[in-house]
């Protein structure tokens, strides 16, 4: 099953991605995480794409359709993948959809996770991660059982995003709307979307996609 989870930035794509990665065996791939491994390596695309990404605009098509083909082609995405950040534009979508048809593969459903703005910068000012295996906590809403102990991979390391700021938050809400967004008709006409409720708790919104996951093929 291959599925694309769309949404704004803090819509909880990841910690979604994460409970279908441990749930049905597919491979979680989060172009955000990727890039930010590039950047921490200093390779010359980290080199290239961390100013972007600190200003909150998006990396180029070229790179990121790249990147994901690459990773597509691993092993570890035969059963099956999910998509968190990407595509993020038409020209991204369009490249994927050769790709995959070249490959015989398709995609089964694009999930979109519609949350209202106002609650996204709220979600994003204290979130952070378990360095080890990327589960997502936050300050106010979600804390780990045991406190500097992640509850996934008994990690006791975290980080925060140096991109999760009020400033930069309006950049990639901006350029969400204007880029990102595009893509629900583009999908929507081949009747592969389905909306679940965002706003809803991480429980509710789990069990909203698992209904769609469970419904099968498009
Ligand atoms: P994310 O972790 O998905 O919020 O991504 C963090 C940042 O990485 C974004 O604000 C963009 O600068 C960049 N990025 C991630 N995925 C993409 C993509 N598919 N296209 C362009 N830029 C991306």
């Amino acid at each position: 099953m291959n599925l694309i989870l769309l949404g704004p930035p803090g819509a909880g794509k990841g910690t979604q991605a994460k409970e279908l990665e441990e749930g049905h065996g597919l491979a979680w791939l989060s172009t955000g995480d990727m890039l930010r491994s590039a950047v921490a390596s200093g390779s010359e695309i980290g080199r290239r794409a961390k100013a972007v990404m600190e200003r909150g605009e998006l990396v180029s098509d070229d790179i990121m359709i790249a990147m994901i083909g690459e990773r597509i082609g691993r092993s570890d995405c035969a059963r099956g993948f999910i998509l968190d950040g990407f595509p993020r534009t038409v020209a991204q979508a369009e490249g994927l959809d050769s790709m995959l048809a070249q490959e015989g593969r398709s995609l089964d459903r694009v999930i979109e996770m519609r949350v209202d703005d106002d609650a996204l910068v709220d979600r994003i000012s204290g979130r952070f991660s378990c360095t080890a295996c990327g589960a997502g906590y936050h300050d106010r809403h979600r804390r780990p059982r045991i406190e500097g102990v992640c509850d996934s991979c008994g990690g006791t390391e975290f980080s925060r995003r140096k991109d999760d700021n009020a400033e930069t938050v309006k950049t990639r809400l901006a350029a969400y709307h204007d880029q990102t967004a595009p893509l629900l008709p583009y999908y929507r006409k081949r009747g592969a979307l389905a909306t679940v409720d965002g706003m809803a708790s991480i429980d509710e919104v789990k069990q909203q996609i698992a209904a769609v996951v469970e419904a099968g093929d498009v």
